[in-house]
Protein backbone atom coordinates (compact mmCIF):
# COMPACT_ATOMS: atom_id res chain seq x y z
CA UNK A 1 0.00 0.00 0.00
CA UNK A 2 2.97 2.37 0.68
CA UNK A 3 5.29 1.58 -2.14
CA UNK A 4 7.32 4.51 -3.45
CA UNK A 5 6.46 6.25 0.19
CA UNK A 6 8.65 7.47 2.26
CA UNK A 7 8.01 8.12 5.81
CA UNK A 8 10.03 9.89 8.86
CA UNK A 9 9.20 8.67 12.30
CA UNK A 10 11.19 10.39 15.43
CA UNK A 11 11.86 8.77 18.38
CA UNK A 12 11.93 5.34 16.07
CA UNK A 13 14.82 3.47 17.95
CA UNK A 14 12.53 1.93 20.76
CA UNK A 15 9.00 0.66 22.17
CA UNK A 16 6.20 2.47 20.02
CA UNK A 17 8.06 4.22 17.20
CA UNK A 18 10.12 1.20 15.91
CA UNK A 19 6.93 -0.35 16.02
CA UNK A 20 5.11 1.77 14.04
CA UNK A 21 8.59 2.01 11.64
CA UNK A 22 7.98 -2.16 11.40
CA UNK A 23 3.95 -1.26 10.40
CA UNK A 24 4.61 1.12 7.99
CA UNK A 25 7.95 -0.46 6.34
CA UNK A 26 5.68 -3.96 6.29
CA UNK A 27 3.65 -1.98 3.66
CA UNK A 28 6.40 -0.93 1.45
CA UNK A 29 7.62 2.57 2.52
CA UNK A 30 11.56 4.22 3.05
CA UNK A 31 11.80 4.56 6.49
CA UNK A 32 14.22 7.62 8.43
CA UNK A 33 14.62 5.91 11.81
CA UNK A 34 15.66 9.01 14.08
CA UNK A 35 16.30 8.06 18.08
CA UNK A 36 19.04 7.77 20.26
CA UNK A 37 20.83 3.90 20.95
CA UNK A 38 23.80 1.53 19.99
CA UNK A 39 24.86 2.50 16.25
CA UNK A 40 25.37 -1.65 15.66
CA UNK A 41 21.74 -2.10 16.74
CA UNK A 42 20.07 0.77 14.41
CA UNK A 43 22.58 -0.72 11.63
CA UNK A 44 20.94 -3.75 12.54
CA UNK A 45 17.33 -2.11 12.97
CA UNK A 46 17.70 -0.41 9.41
CA UNK A 47 18.85 -3.46 7.88
CA UNK A 48 15.53 -5.49 8.98
CA UNK A 49 13.33 -2.80 8.01
CA UNK A 50 14.55 -2.78 4.67
CA UNK A 51 14.28 -6.55 4.13
CA UNK A 52 10.43 -6.09 5.29
CA UNK A 53 10.04 -2.77 2.66
CA UNK A 54 11.98 -3.73 -0.11
CA UNK A 55 12.58 -0.01 0.19
CA UNK A 56 15.16 2.23 1.70
CA UNK A 57 15.79 2.14 5.83
CA UNK A 58 18.29 5.24 7.05
CA UNK A 59 18.55 6.58 10.82
CA UNK A 60 19.16 10.03 11.32
CA UNK A 61 20.63 10.98 14.88
CA UNK A 62 18.99 14.65 15.32
CA UNK A 63 18.11 15.57 19.01
CA UNK A 64 14.55 16.67 18.82
CA UNK A 65 14.67 18.83 21.48
CA UNK A 66 16.86 21.23 19.13
CA UNK A 67 14.69 23.09 16.60
CA UNK A 68 16.97 23.49 14.05
CA UNK A 69 17.67 19.53 14.42
CA UNK A 70 14.30 18.56 14.19
CA UNK A 71 14.11 20.97 10.90
CA UNK A 72 17.36 19.52 9.46
CA UNK A 73 15.64 15.64 9.39
CA UNK A 74 13.07 16.50 7.69
CA UNK A 75 15.76 18.33 5.06
CA UNK A 76 18.01 15.84 5.12
CA UNK A 77 15.71 13.06 4.50
CA UNK A 78 14.22 15.06 1.42
CA UNK A 79 17.31 15.17 -0.13
CA UNK A 80 18.37 11.52 0.79
CA UNK A 81 14.93 10.06 -0.05
CA UNK A 82 13.44 12.81 -2.72
CA UNK A 83 10.40 13.78 -0.19
CA UNK A 84 8.94 12.96 3.18
CA UNK A 85 5.06 11.40 2.45
CA UNK A 86 4.47 10.17 5.93
CA UNK A 87 5.67 12.21 9.22
CA UNK A 88 4.96 10.34 12.21
CA UNK A 89 5.83 12.92 15.44
CA UNK A 90 6.24 10.24 18.02
CA UNK A 91 9.76 10.97 19.95
CA UNK A 92 8.49 11.76 23.69
CA UNK A 93 10.22 11.57 27.37
CA UNK A 94 8.60 11.32 30.65
CA UNK A 95 9.41 12.90 34.47
CA UNK A 96 7.34 12.26 37.14
CA UNK A 97 7.05 15.09 40.27
CA UNK A 98 4.69 17.06 42.00
CA UNK A 99 4.29 20.51 40.83
CA UNK A 100 6.12 22.71 43.75
CA UNK A 101 9.05 19.71 42.53
CA UNK A 102 9.20 19.57 39.09
CA UNK A 103 12.74 20.27 37.37
CA UNK A 104 12.02 23.59 35.60
CA UNK A 105 15.08 22.49 32.92
CA UNK A 106 13.12 18.76 32.68
CA UNK A 107 9.60 21.12 31.99
CA UNK A 108 11.50 23.09 29.03
CA UNK A 109 12.64 19.69 28.00
CA UNK A 110 9.39 17.30 28.14
CA UNK A 111 7.91 20.80 26.13
CA UNK A 112 10.77 20.82 23.28
CA UNK A 113 10.73 17.38 22.32
CA UNK A 114 6.99 16.11 23.45
CA UNK A 115 5.50 19.50 21.47
CA UNK A 116 8.05 21.82 20.03
CA UNK A 117 9.81 19.30 17.71
CA UNK A 118 6.35 18.38 16.13
CA UNK A 119 5.61 22.52 15.57
CA UNK A 120 9.20 22.18 13.67
CA UNK A 121 8.93 19.14 11.87
CA UNK A 122 5.27 19.47 10.38
CA UNK A 123 6.48 23.33 9.44
CA UNK A 124 9.73 21.87 7.66
CA UNK A 125 7.61 18.98 5.95
CA UNK A 126 4.15 20.32 5.06
CA UNK A 127 5.21 22.59 1.40
CA UNK A 128 6.60 19.12 0.18
CA UNK A 129 3.76 16.66 1.10
CA UNK A 130 1.30 20.00 -0.60
CA UNK A 131 3.58 19.77 -3.70
CA UNK A 132 3.57 16.05 -4.28
CA UNK A 133 0.09 16.01 -3.89
CA UNK A 134 -0.22 13.35 -0.78
CA UNK A 135 0.45 13.37 2.72
CA UNK A 136 0.04 12.29 6.11
CA UNK A 137 1.00 13.50 9.51
CA UNK A 138 0.42 11.65 12.72
CA UNK A 139 1.24 12.92 16.08
CA UNK A 140 1.60 10.40 19.15
CA UNK A 141 0.20 12.20 21.96
CA UNK A 142 -1.78 9.95 24.37
CA UNK A 143 -4.28 9.69 26.89
CA UNK A 144 -2.44 12.37 28.75
CA UNK A 145 -3.55 14.39 25.54
CA UNK A 146 -6.80 14.20 26.97
CA UNK A 147 -6.52 13.39 30.50
CA UNK A 148 -4.93 14.17 33.42
CA UNK A 149 -3.25 12.47 35.88
CA UNK A 150 -1.28 14.21 39.10
CA UNK A 151 2.99 14.36 39.12
CA UNK A 152 3.06 14.78 35.23
CA UNK A 153 2.35 18.54 34.10
CA UNK A 154 5.16 19.02 31.66
CA UNK A 155 3.57 16.16 29.54
CA UNK A 156 0.24 16.47 29.98
CA UNK A 157 0.42 20.22 29.04
CA UNK A 158 2.85 18.98 26.17
CA UNK A 159 0.42 15.96 24.95
CA UNK A 160 -2.57 18.24 25.50
CA UNK A 161 -1.02 20.68 23.54
CA UNK A 162 -0.31 18.60 20.50
CA UNK A 163 -3.78 17.33 20.18
CA UNK A 164 -4.41 21.32 19.64
CA UNK A 165 -1.68 21.85 17.01
CA UNK A 166 -2.69 18.43 15.28
CA UNK A 167 -6.26 20.25 15.07
CA UNK A 168 -5.17 23.27 13.95
CA UNK A 169 -2.88 21.41 11.22
CA UNK A 170 -5.88 19.27 10.18
CA UNK A 171 -7.88 22.69 9.64
CA UNK A 172 -5.36 24.46 7.37
CA UNK A 173 -4.39 21.44 5.21
CA UNK A 174 -8.71 20.50 5.33
CA UNK A 175 -8.68 21.21 1.77
CA UNK A 176 -5.62 19.57 0.47
CA UNK A 177 -4.85 15.84 -0.05
CA UNK A 178 -2.62 16.14 3.55
CA UNK A 179 -4.49 14.94 6.57
CA UNK A 180 -2.99 15.56 10.43
CA UNK A 181 -4.21 13.21 13.03
CA UNK A 182 -3.28 12.09 16.88
CA UNK A 183 -3.21 8.95 18.03
CA UNK A 184 -3.59 8.43 22.00
CA UNK A 185 -2.10 5.31 23.72
CA UNK A 186 -2.94 4.34 26.82
CA UNK A 187 -0.18 2.47 28.89
CA UNK A 188 1.75 0.56 26.21
CA UNK A 189 5.16 -1.79 27.95
CA UNK A 190 8.05 -0.27 26.47
CA UNK A 191 10.84 1.20 28.13
CA UNK A 192 9.40 4.67 29.05
CA UNK A 193 6.38 3.41 31.01
CA UNK A 194 9.00 0.54 32.44
CA UNK A 195 10.70 2.96 34.58
CA UNK A 196 7.47 4.09 36.22
CA UNK A 197 6.74 0.31 36.93
CA UNK A 198 10.42 -0.13 38.35
CA UNK A 199 9.65 3.27 40.43
CA UNK A 200 6.12 1.61 41.91
CA UNK A 201 7.60 -1.22 42.68
CA UNK A 202 10.65 0.23 44.50
CA UNK A 203 8.63 2.98 46.03
CA UNK A 204 5.70 -0.08 47.77
CA UNK A 205 7.76 -2.55 47.71
CA UNK A 206 5.87 -4.86 45.86
CA UNK A 207 7.12 -7.40 42.92
CA UNK A 208 7.49 -5.67 39.89
CA UNK A 209 4.80 -8.01 38.15
CA UNK A 210 2.65 -6.34 40.50
CA UNK A 211 3.32 -2.59 40.38
CA UNK A 212 2.77 -3.54 36.46
CA UNK A 213 -0.99 -4.97 37.60
CA UNK A 214 -1.60 -1.81 40.10
CA UNK A 215 -0.31 0.63 37.08
CA UNK A 216 -2.93 -0.94 34.86
CA UNK A 217 -5.82 -1.63 37.06
CA UNK A 218 -5.20 2.64 38.23
CA UNK A 219 -6.13 3.29 34.61
CA UNK A 220 -6.83 1.06 31.93
CA UNK A 221 -9.46 -0.87 32.16
CA UNK A 222 -9.22 -3.92 29.58
CA UNK A 223 -6.21 -4.38 32.27
CA UNK A 224 -3.76 -5.06 29.34
CA UNK A 225 -1.52 -2.72 26.95
CA UNK A 226 -1.60 -1.66 24.13
CA UNK A 227 1.53 -3.05 21.53
CA UNK A 228 3.72 -1.23 19.59
CA UNK A 229 2.39 -3.59 16.70
CA UNK A 230 -1.36 -2.27 17.26
CA UNK A 231 0.10 1.53 17.08
CA UNK A 232 2.13 0.56 13.74
CA UNK A 233 -1.24 -0.86 12.75
CA UNK A 234 -3.49 2.39 13.58
CA UNK A 235 -0.87 4.57 11.80
CA UNK A 236 -0.83 2.35 8.41
CA UNK A 237 -5.04 2.52 8.36
CA UNK A 238 -4.10 6.38 8.85
CA UNK A 239 -2.52 6.28 5.73
CA UNK A 240 -4.57 4.38 4.14
CA UNK A 241 -7.22 5.75 1.59
CA UNK A 242 -10.06 4.98 4.30
CA UNK A 243 -8.98 7.40 6.66
CA UNK A 244 -8.43 10.03 4.17
CA UNK A 245 -11.42 12.27 5.39
CA UNK A 246 -9.90 11.73 8.78
CA UNK A 247 -9.12 14.84 9.73
CA UNK A 248 -8.14 16.19 13.36
CA UNK A 249 -8.89 13.19 15.10
CA UNK A 250 -7.93 12.03 18.70
CA UNK A 251 -8.18 8.10 18.09
CA UNK A 252 -7.66 6.79 21.51
CA UNK A 253 -6.18 2.76 21.75
CA UNK A 254 -5.89 3.08 25.73
CA UNK A 255 -8.21 0.22 26.36
CA UNK A 256 -11.00 2.13 27.73
CA UNK A 257 -8.71 4.42 29.56
CA UNK A 258 -10.53 7.71 28.73
CA UNK A 259 -14.29 6.48 28.26
CA UNK A 260 -14.87 6.91 31.78
P1 LIG B 1 10.57 4.89 24.48
O1 LIG B 1 11.31 5.50 25.62
O2 LIG B 1 10.52 3.42 24.31
O3 LIG B 1 11.07 5.51 23.11
C1 LIG B 1 11.30 6.88 22.96
C2 LIG B 1 12.05 7.12 21.68
O4 LIG B 1 12.30 8.52 21.56
C3 LIG B 1 13.43 6.43 21.64
O5 LIG B 1 13.68 6.02 20.32
C4 LIG B 1 14.37 7.56 22.05
O6 LIG B 1 15.69 7.38 21.57
C5 LIG B 1 13.69 8.72 21.38
N1 LIG B 1 14.05 10.02 21.93
C6 LIG B 1 14.01 10.43 23.22
N2 LIG B 1 14.45 11.71 23.30
C7 LIG B 1 14.77 12.09 22.04
C8 LIG B 1 15.30 13.27 21.47
N3 LIG B 1 15.58 14.34 22.24
N4 LIG B 1 15.52 13.30 20.14
C9 LIG B 1 15.24 12.23 19.36
N5 LIG B 1 14.74 11.09 19.85
C10 LIG B 1 14.51 11.02 21.17
O7 LIG B 1 9.10 5.52 24.61
P2 LIG B 1 7.68 5.03 24.05
O8 LIG B 1 6.89 4.56 25.21
O9 LIG B 1 7.82 4.18 22.85
O10 LIG B 1 7.05 6.44 23.65
C11 LIG B 1 6.91 6.88 22.33
C12 LIG B 1 5.86 7.97 22.28
O11 LIG B 1 4.62 7.44 22.70
C13 LIG B 1 6.15 9.15 23.21
O12 LIG B 1 5.77 10.35 22.59
C14 LIG B 1 5.28 8.87 24.41
O13 LIG B 1 4.94 10.04 25.09
C15 LIG B 1 4.08 8.24 23.72
N6 LIG B 1 3.25 7.44 24.60
C16 LIG B 1 3.75 6.34 25.23
C17 LIG B 1 2.91 5.60 26.06
C18 LIG B 1 3.37 4.35 26.75
O14 LIG B 1 2.59 3.81 27.54
N7 LIG B 1 4.56 3.84 26.49
C19 LIG B 1 1.58 6.00 26.26
C20 LIG B 1 1.13 7.13 25.61
C21 LIG B 1 1.97 7.85 24.78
Amino acid sequence: MLKGKTAVVTGSTSGIGLGIARGLAAQGASVMLNGFGDALEIAQMCDGLARVSGAKAAHHSADMSQPSEAAQLIRDTQAKFGGVDILVNNAGIQHVAPIEEFPAEKWDQILAVNLSSSFHTIRAALTGMKKHGWGRIINVASAHGLVGSVQKAAYVAAKHGLVGLTKVVALETAATPVTCNAVCPGWVLTPLVQKQIDAISAREKIPVSAARHKLLAEKQPSLEFATPEQLGGVVVFLCSEAAAQIRGASISVDGGWTAR
